[in-house]
């Protein structure tokens, strides 16, 4: 779903893939999801900390197939730096560059937190494209 149009400040959602998602959502592939996964009770997302039922498991009837009990994984806590602020980043609140440690000590050869892990994150998104835009903004 893409958003269109801007209508008196609010976003208006236009479907762009009518075919096979309907206004109730994709049913089949929800109904698949339930089938195959449960809601973990909590999750420790990094740069945000533990959240509720924001992440899937697999369900026991499909235990065969998932690694975590195969392979006998437990979760191990990666911090990040002290002065990382990929929490405030991924809530809204500041923005990349903001933090301290952006496009010097942490960039994507060398992060230091999880948003600039991934090239989908905030940070490195940032990094690549949108501090470009902060300059032009500034030079204008
Ligand atoms: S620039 Fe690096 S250290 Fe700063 S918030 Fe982003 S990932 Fe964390």
């Amino acid at each position: 779903m893409l958003v269109r149009q801007i209508n008196a400040g609010r976003g208006v959602v236009e479907n762009e893939f009518s075919r096979v998602v309907t206004r109730d959502g994709n049913s089949g592939g929800a109904g698949l999801v339930a089938q195959i996964f449960d809601l973990r009770e909590s999750f420790e997302w990094r740069g945000l900390g533990e959240v509720p039922y924001s992440a899937l498991k697999i369900r026991p009837a499909f235990a065969e197939w998932d690694a975590e009990r195969k392979f006998d994984l437990h979760y191990h806590q990666v911090p990040d730096h002290k002065q990382c602020e990929c929490g405030a980043i991924l809530r809204g609140v500041k923005r990349p560059s903001d933090c301290k440690l952006f496009g010097t000590v942490c960039t994507p050869e060398s992060p230091m937190g999880s948003c600039m892990v991934s090239n989908e994150g905030a940070c490195a998104a940032h990094y690549s494209y949108g501090r470009f835009r902060d300059i032009a903004v500034v030079a204008a």
